[in-house]
């Protein structure tokens, strides 16, 4: 038989390379960018149309190519980076596997005019899909510009599985961060469809970052952020750290080693605990923190698209990062001053013996009197007997007496002492609902008692109307006396503009003060004391996270976040009306068991159960 292994064409071998390296717009710009910081630019633009699918463009004032490097430069492992593979583990350069511009040029057209300072002539090449168009002498600045246009255009499924602009170009800023914010002294611009979006000259890394991400009011990151710094041996580490009180859900965080991006779960972790205790779950503190180790260290050479780093001395590294952030915490100000060992040290000061500790009191109303009304008529049911002459007993005490006879015994536990007072308060109220700690809402039922958690309940019934709004367009607006201002980064404010119309079905307006920051005019009658601007962050945060699609998912997104933020808390008091129109909106809610994010709204404390633990 004859032989049927042969050798694939350089341009299938480097799409098939392509599909490694280049997978969407943003990892074009990536590896653009990359090349020309390894270039020595001392000043980038980034130009793109279409979120990068039309054009990606960088230019550089770099060192330039030669005329025969300009053309070496898009054959697959040509590199002027490393020469052998001991120099894999010394790399301080951004490239150094040859195959960005070869496989970038295997699935767009690349055209690139490049010049060395040293030479009067510059070059020009075209290349599309592997194949050389044009390689002339042309007359162009110092340094590299490549245009990169219709990505994919030779591998129509590749272009299609490309996600939404909003979703691309969210992509590209991401790159886009992580090399700004290494390069703290090149001047950086970014230019979206004509329209300027970063402007960013050159810094120290605190202004850097500022200049990124300051433009949002919410992060006002100069009073944010701490300062980290320690060095040893093994590592230096710099950075910022958020502190814990603007701790939030989609923090930015960002872990750089020797000037490279790298996602390291590990090392998070140590800058988590070190947090530990000092914020809410589900959040979590922005950080920045450049860590500088000796290259023989690392291993880098993992993946082309894959930004995890390994590190030799990894145990030693998380310790001394977790100590370098709890030290900016201050935390070791309060502990005790043995500084040789601080695992398993007390957080915060013993209290001193001789000082009498208090038990813990509960709260109640001492003005409370639970038989101002007579209005209250319980439902008939059997097992009323057990109680009867209770009410006569209790009547005897003195008016500001607290209302539970467990008061001496203080329990913390909040199961134990609510069930305490389950039987003795329902005996002494007013209406037929009460409430109990100001959290739950206590009714009778035919089988029992019920439990519904105010908070929990009103949010499925703001969840509902909001829903059903948007269905119906259909809202009720309630201007704002002084419009607060709302601004975005040019990343999120895509995001914002793809749920705006659907805020507006709820009673949101807007007006556009400029291309970063809008003002809220008005916001849905039912938002109330609400405060606006942290609840459409946090919303645009949420939509950005998921990637989500202009869909009914986005508008249950909306739907719960402002009922959570504007339903009823824990803690509020509620007259006996409010509970009777709480609870039966509730039930007349379409779902009622649970929350829309999946909660329970109400238990059932079913009357056999009573009835068998007074038989025990
Ligand atoms: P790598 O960056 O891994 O070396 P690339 O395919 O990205 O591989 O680039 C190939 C080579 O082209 C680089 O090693 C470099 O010599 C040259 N090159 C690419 N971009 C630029 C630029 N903007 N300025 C100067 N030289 C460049
Ligand atoms: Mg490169």
């Amino acid at each position: 038989m004859s032989d049927i292994i042969h050798l694939l064409p350089d341009s299938v071998a480097n799409q098939i390379a392509a599909g490694e390296v280049i997978q969407r717009p943003a990892s074009v710009l990536k590896e653009l960018v990359e090349n020309a910081i390894d270039a020595g630019a001392t000043a980038i633009q980034v130009l793109i149309k279409d979120a990068g699918k039309t054009l990606i463009q960088v230019i550089d004032n770099g060192k330039g190519m030669s005329e025969t490097d300009a053309r070496m430069a898009f054959e697959r492992h040509a590199t002027s980076k490393i020469k052998d593979a001991a120099d894999l583990f010394s790399i301080r350069t951004m490239g150094f596997r040859g195959e960005a511009l070869a496989s970038i040029a295997s699935v767009a057209q690349v055209e690139m005019r490049t010049r060395q300072k040293s030479e009067e002539l510059g070059v020009l090449v075209e290349i599309a899909g592997s194949r050389i168009f044009r390689q002339e002498v042309i007359h162009c600045e110092a340094g590299t510009s490549i245009s990169v246009r219709n990505l994919f255009f030779n591998v129509p499924a590749r272009r299609r599985f490309l996600k939404s602009d909003n979703v691309e170009k969210s992509h590209l800023f991401n790159e886009f961060y992580r090399i700004v914010l290494t390069n703290p002294d090149v001047d950086f611009r970014f230019n979206d469809n004509d329209e300027e979006v970063f402007c960013l000259p050159p810094a120290n890394i605190k202004q850097r970052i500022e200049n990124v991400f300051g433009k949002n009011p919410r992060k006002r990151l100069q009073q944010q952020l701490l300062n980290i710094q320690s060095d040893s041996n093994l590592v230096s580490v710099r950075g910022f750290i958020g502190k814990p009180e603007f701790a939030q859900k989609f923090p930015d965080q960002y872990f750089f080693v020797n000037g490279r991006f790298m996602k390291h779960p590990y090392f998070h972790k140590a800058v988590m605990l070190a947090y530990n205790q000092l914020i809410q779950q589900g959040e979590g503190p922005v950080y920045f923190i450049y860590l500088e180790v000796d290259t023989q260290t690392i291993d880098i050479n993992i993946h082309p698209t894959k930004t995890e780093v390994k590190f030799e001395n990894e145990q030693a590294i998380w310790s001394i990062l977790n100590a370098t952030v709890k030290e900016a915490l201050g935390k070791f100000n309060i502990s005790p001053s043995i500084d040789f060992d601080q695992e398993g040290a007390p957080e915060y000061p013993l209290t001193r013996q001789e000082v009498n500790i208090q038990p813990p009191r509960t709260n109640f109303n001492p003005d409370y009197n639970p038989f101002q009304s007579t209005g209250y008529s319980r439902p008939s049911m059997d097992w009323e007997k057990l109680y009867s002459g209770f009410e006569s007993k209790t009547q005897n005490l003195p008016r500001s007496e607290p209302l539970t006879p467990f008061d001496d015994q203080t329990n913390d536990n909040p199961e134990v002492e609510s069930e305490n007072q389950l039987i003795f308060k329902t005996e002494s109220v007013s209406s037929s609902n009460f409430q109990l700690k100001a959290k739950y809402i206590f009714t009778t039922v035919k089988s029992g008692f019920l439990l519904v958690d105010q908070h929990r309940a009103h949010v499925r019934i703001l969840f509902e109307t909001f829903i059903n709004q948007l269905k119906a367009n259909n809202y009720i607006a309630q201007q704002i006396l002084f419009p607060e201002e709302i601004q975005f980064e040019a990343d999120r404010m895509i995001f914002f503009e793809q749920i705006q119309q659907k805020l507006e079905s709820l009673g949101f307006a807007f007006e556009k003060t400029n291309k970063s920051s809008f003002s809220v005019i008005a916001v849905p009658s039912v938002v109330g004391a609400v405060s606006v601007v942290p609840l459409l962050n946090s919303m645009v945060d949420e939509v950005k996270s998921h990637e989500m699609q202009v869909d009914d998912s986005i508008g249950n997104m909306l739907a719960l976040s402002l009922a959570r933020a504007s339903a009823i808390k824990s803690g509020q008091i509620l007259s006996p009306a409010e509970m009777d129109d709480l609870v039966n909106k509730l039930f007349a809610c379409a779902e009622y068991n649970y929350t829309p994010d999946g909660k329970k709204i109400f238990i059932i404390i079913p009357i056999d159960e009573i009835q068998a633990k007074f038989r025990q």
